[in-house]
Order: structure tokens, then C-alpha cells, then sequence
């Protein structure tokens, strides 16, 4: 069993501002017409909040069917899309989840592809917008895989933001012939995770030796709830990872991506998929360490739910109490819900989360962003 303590790191890369990358005598973006990322542009462009991702839904099956004629598309009831290309005994399997945090989207939002990044911008409302990078780069990953190898499985999934909803309710059968999966839903750009919360192993130490991280620059980091953490604990029988694709700042309106990580995240996937043939077994006896008779003292589990509270709402500040509450009930058998209350409260206070907010916005001591008047506003009324 894994226990890393929560990791927080601030991007290492300055925060992009629009204001700076406007070349003010010509009143445009001096790279704006770069067309190295069409598809990924495009995909920034469809707004997909959870619960409403009929538009993403739609676009991923027309792309499928129009650029991979022989893949199978299959859908569920909770609005999940499972395509496979190709007849083979086992696969290689990507996941990604296709709803976003954000609620600003302006009809004329534009992706703004510069030299080094891409962001979100509506020139009327002369503000930046949220990309839904997290986890759109994810579906990009996705779709240029499925488009090079000729077997290859892929899952998209509505709702992960809102508790991985599609993913607790996917269809388990499709994941039988898999050798393992890879989802590329995390910010940054050189975290491997291997473990959830600090309780859910994803993968077996042999899956990550054989996937050469360090040719990548990738290094193993403790992660949060995502969907390939949702399958494991649903049984998911083969080793599975969560990679940094190249978003910062993800759930805000300040959020971008940094092309080339985004790219050597693909090199890495692309990497796994050529090298790594075999099954790559892995179940994790050590799922949720309560079951296994542990005799953890209140303080240890107090500690250890605070850690991972902090961890996962600090990346998914969206994250409701009851939502967080619901995820947690039944891990811990010392606390009581009025425990996990008071560690939620005093989280969100501790890191100037709104309770329940429903902007998806963090706000971050000394922070500098291009959010401006907005932040200066929310930062008035809370100091
Ligand atoms: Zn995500």
C-alpha cells in the first residue's frame, strides 16, 4: 500500500496573461494563425459542461465514423462512447473524460494558438475564457491514437467532474480484453500517477518499468479522483495510469496548455502503445486499507482523510461537500460524518475554496492571473 503525502505545486511555467501575448499596435495575436493543433482547437471550441455533453457526444462520433471508417462505436444509456478498432486478442485502452468544469463560454470564444501555448479568448467580452483543457487534450490523445494504430481501444466518459459519474456507471465487459488503460486527464506536464488519494494502486510496479517514464521526463506523483481510479475500484483487472498532458490552471477561465508537453504526453502514449504488447495484470489487494483490518487510531484517519480531501479538492475545487462526503462514506471506520464535515470545512477555508461554489474557480494566495477585476473583486469580499 502506497502512502505519499499529498503533492501541490504550483506551475512552474508563469502564468499566461492575454494582455501580454496582444500585439498592441496591430490589435491581434501574433501566432493566431498557426495550424498545428487544428483538431485540438476545434475541440476547445465545443462547450461541454457536465451533464450537457451532447455536443461533445455528437462531434467525437462523427469524427470517429468519418476518420476511422472500421472502428465500432458503442454507447450506453449514461452517455459513455466505447469504440474499438481493429480484432485482436487484447488491446491497449485510453480513457478520457469529455465534460468540463467551466461555466463561461462565449458564442464567439476563440482557441488562441501562440508559439508555445494555446488559451481561451472572446474578443467581444475582451477576456480570457477556460479551454476545458482538462480533459479535451485527453480526447485529443484519444483520437489521434485511435487514428494511427490499427488496434486500439478507447472510452470517453461523461461527467467525471461531477463525481466520475460515467465511469461508475460504464460498462465493466469492455475493459476483459485490455492490456491496460492510460488516461491523460492531469495538469502539468511530467506527473505519472500510479496511486489515487493515497489509497488506490493503479498499476503493478513491472507496467511501470516496462513504459520507460524517464525517456518522457514523466515521474511517479500521487494523484486524485479520476476515471481509471473509478475502475480500478470497480475491479478494473489490468494496471492502469493517469498522465500530465500540458493543462494548467484547469476548471478556470485562466486556463491553458503548453504545446509542447502536450505533444511529448502523445510521444509517451504512443510510446506505450508500441512497446507495451503484453497484459499487464494488476489488482489492488490494497484498495480502501480500512477493509483490510487496519486498527488506524481517529487521528491517524483524521490525518490521512485530511491529506486526501486537500489533495482532491485542490485540483477539483468544484467538488461539493456532499459530493466529497459521498465519495468518502464508508473508508474510514473511525470517523463519523460530522468528522469529514469539519475536514471539508476547514479545507475549503484553509484554501479560499467557496463552499459549493459553482464557478470551478481557485483562488490562490498572491496569485497573479489574468482573471484581474474578477479576482480583485472575490479576493475584496473575502479578506
Ligand atoms: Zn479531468
Amino acid at each position: 500500500m502506497l502512502r505519499k503525502t499529498k503533492s501541490y505545486n504550483q506551475p512552474k511555467h508563469e502564468l499566461l496573461t492575454w494582455g501580454n501575448l496582444l500585439d498592441e499596435e496591430s490589435g491581434t495575436f501574433p501566432y493566431n494563425t498557426l495550424r498545428t493543433m487544428k483538431l485540438l482547437k476545434e475541440l476547445f471550441k465545443i462547450y461541454s459542461p457536465s451533464g450537457n455533453e451532447k455536443k461533445m457526444r455528437k462531434f467525437i462520433k462523427w469524427w470517429v465514423r468519418n476518420n476511422i471508417p472500421k472502428a465500432t462505436i458503442k454507447t450506453d444509456q449514461t452517455g459513455n462512447i466505447y469504440v474499438t478498432k481493429g480484432e485482436s486478442e487484447t488491446y491497449p485502452c485510453l480513457s478520457a473524460h469529455i465534460d468540463q468544469v467551466q461555466k463561461t463560454h462565449s458564442k464567439d470564444f476563440e482557441a488562441i494558438e501562440t508559439k508555445d501555448y494555446i488559451f481561451g479568448f472572446s474578443r467581444k467580452n475582451k477576456r480570457q475564457e477556460g479551454l476545458g483543457a482538462d480533459d479535451k487534450v485527453g480526447i485529443w490523445v484519444n483520437l489521434r491514437c485511435l487514428q494511427k494504430f490499427d488496434h486500439i481501444k478507447a472510452v470517453f466518459f461523461v461527467s467525471e467532474e461531477t463525481g466520475c459519474q460515467g465511469s461508475g456507471q460504464c460498462e465493466m465487459s469492455f475493459f476483459d480484453d485490455c492490456r491496460f488503460v492510460i488516461q491523460c486527464d492531469r495538469r502539468n506536464g511530467n506527473d505519472l500517477i500510479t496511486t489515487i488519494g493515497g489509497w488506490t494502486n493503479l498499476c503493478s510496479p513491472e507496467f511501470v518499468k516496462a513504459i520507460q517514464p524517464e525517456l518522457f521526463g514523466y515521474k511517479e506523483e500521487c494523484g486524485l479522483i479520476t476515471d481509471v481510479g473509478e475502475l480500478k475500484e470497480r475491479g478494473l483487472k489490468v494496471s492502469a495510469i493517469n498522465l500530465s498532458c500540458g493543462y494548467y490552471e484547469p476548471h478556470t477561465d485562466r486556463e491553458f496548455i503548453i504545446k509542447e508537453e502536450v505533444l511529448n504526453c502523445l510521444k509517451f502514449v504512443e510510446h506505450i502503445i508500441s512497446t507495451c504488447t503484453d497484459v499487464y495484470p494488476h489488482e489492488d489487494d490494497d484498495c480502501f486499507f480500512g477493509r483490510n483490518g487496519w486498527d488506524d487510531s481517529w487521528e491517524e484517519e483524521y490525518e490521512e482523510a485530511y491529506q486526501s480531501i486537500e489533495c482532491n479538492l485542490l485540483n477539483h475545487p468544484s467538488l461539493t461537500t456532499e459530493q466529497i462526503l459521498n465519495a468518502y462514506k464508508g473508508y474510514f471506520f473511525s470517523l463519523k460524518e460530522g468528522d469529514l464535515r469539519q475536514i471539508i470545512e476547514e479545507v475549503k477555508n484553509i484554501n479560499f475554496i467557496d463552499d459549493d461554489n459553482d464557478t470551478g474557480m481557485r483562488l490562490l494566495p498572491n496569485h497573479e492571473s489574468g482573471m484581474g477585476k474578477e479576482n480583485e473583486r472575490i479576493e475584496a469580499a473575502i479578506l
